[in-house]
């Protein structure tokens, strides 16, 4: 026999959480209408000509697009992620809206194995970061259209075969669904389910729910999975939109939780790609080995290399923009990013080893690799935002203190990262001098994350 716990008094955030829930009306106009201005953006500025240096963001659509698209919408859907968790996905984001509208009316076949493969978030993070440059997405809108519409087209074309209103999409195969998973682990707010509650809830009151992102609700633990959409809360009384301290889910994380592929995403991803991808550009040491590589090809009367006869789908092709990749520059990108990747993440990865085999736990290495977050959310931010400050720039706005404010944020986010890792650590019940053993080689480990910003920030 059930018996329904008595309900305790709603908090604000349950309240926001059920209203959410009973106004699913608003929250599908809102994604009708992020749907046309995204589609919009992404498609008509790809058949306009580029714009000339005299163009602004104010009376220009291409240039409208891309400050839309890079200097704002990119860098604080990721700020979002790590204050409100996954709400983009589950309230605006228009692949998510899309997938699963369409799957309402496809074949609604069952997901295969192979789409469950945990490693496509990391393949996935991985392609189109390094596509992304090759292309210069955050440049041209040609690129725009072929990286972000095709991910769309594939959503759609995911949608409308697998899952009945579901997003097996954004479930498996969004290529920002595990970084965005990660850094949801840090927000202060996410939907909590009580256990109890859930299992004593009287059946007749409970209405099923659907949630299309596929979380096992009954069992959710992390809001990784989460999109925030609303549609559970309330659910058998058991489900609340609910506040925790910032960090707690991945302070309170258990060894057993901790996912190999995830961790490899964080570090090698998150991580080690990004700043390849963001630091290239910039970086000396990339246009001194072009240099070195390119004589040492004209000194062996090899120029096949050096062509630019690349289509602008493969390497950056503009010649009306004077920008034009050859086939060298997209070898030494990748070559470039690929070296940094491994660098940086092999850096943290040899620490992280000493710091988990220090703890003497099996697995505490994986575990710990979660207290990066911060500083890979922060470090993804900066170079995101480098883009905002340049477009921002073009148009005659500089922000005050740029260096001060990228410092501190850079020192908070280790500080943030060093906390977390310190929570663990004192689970662990190790003892002063092994856990300030443990806790001086994370530190070693997350300088790996750290000092590469530094050097492109402050040194070059
Ligand atoms: S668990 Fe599912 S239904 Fe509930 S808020 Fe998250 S995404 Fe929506």
């Amino acid at each position: 026999m059930s018996c329904a716990l008595p309900a305790a008094p709603p908090t604000r955030l349950a309240a926001f959480g059920r209203w959410m829930q009973r106004n699913r009306t608003l929250v599908l106009g809102l994604q009708w209408v992020t749907l046309f201005a995204y589609l919009f953006l992404v498609a008509v500025p790809a058949f306009l000509p580029l714009p000339d240096n005299q163009a602004h963001l104010w009376d220009d659509l291409t240039r409208f697009a891309q400050f839309v698209f890079w200097g704002i919408w990119w860098p604080f859907v990721l700020v979002s992620m790590m204050l409100m968790g996954r709400a983009w996905c589950g309230v605006l984001c228009p692949e998510g809206f899309v997938t699963e509208q369409v799957s309402r009316v496809g074949l609604g076949r069952p997901v295969p194995r192979w789409i469950k493969w945990g490693g496509w978030p990391f393949v996935a993070f991985l392609g189109t970061t390094v596509y992304g440059q090759l292309v210069s997405v955050y440049e041209y809108p040609k690129a725009v259209l072929l990286v972000l519409g095709g991910s769309t087209v594939a959503a759609i074309a995911f949608g409308l075969v697998y899952g009945r209103n579901k997003r097996v999409w954004c479930r498996h195969l969004c290529p920002v669904n595990g970084v965005f998973g990660l850094l949801s682990r840090l927000a202060p707010v996410h939907f909590r389910t009580d256990r109890d509650r859930w299992d004593h809830a009287e059946p007749a009151r409970v209405i099923p729910v659907n949630c299309a992102p596929l979380v096992d609700i009954r069992r959710m633990e992390t809001s990784a999975g989460c999109h925030m959409c609303g549609r559970c809360a309330g659910h058998r009384d058991a489900v609340e939109l609910a506040g925790r301290a910032p960090g707690s889910e991945v302070a309170q994380l258990e060894i057993d939780d901790a996912n190999p592929w995830e961790v490899r995403l964080l570090v090698y991803g998150l991580i080690g790609t990004a700043i390849g991808a963001f630091q290239w550009s910039a970086s000396p040491w990339f246009v001194q080995a072009k240099i070195a590589a390119a004589e040492w090809l004209i000194e062996h009367d090899s120029y096949a290399l050096l062509g630019d006869n690349a289509p602008w789908w493969l390497l950056t092709h503009y010649p009306e923009a004077s920008d034009v990749f050859t086939w060298l520059d997209g070898l030494m990108i990748l070559g470039y990013i690929g070296a940094a990747a491994l660098l940086i993440g092999g850096w943290i990865s040899l620490w992280l080893r000493l710091t988990g085999y220090l703890t003497g736990r099996a697995r505490a290495h994986l575990q710990l690799a979660y207290a990066l977050i911060p500083i890979g959310g922060a470090g993804v931010f900066l170079g995101l935002s480098a883009l905002t400050v340049s477009l921002l720039a073009a148009e005659g706005i500089n922000i005050a203190h740029l260096p001060l404010i990228r410092g501190l944020l850079l020192g908070a986010a280790s500080l943030a990262s060093l906390a977390l890792a310190g929570r663990m650590v004192s689970r662990m019940t190790l003892g002063a001098a092994r856990a300030g053993l443990v806790l001086a080689t994370f530190a070693i480990a997350s300088a790996g994350a750290v000092l590469p910003w530094v050097v492109m920030y402050y040194v070059w």
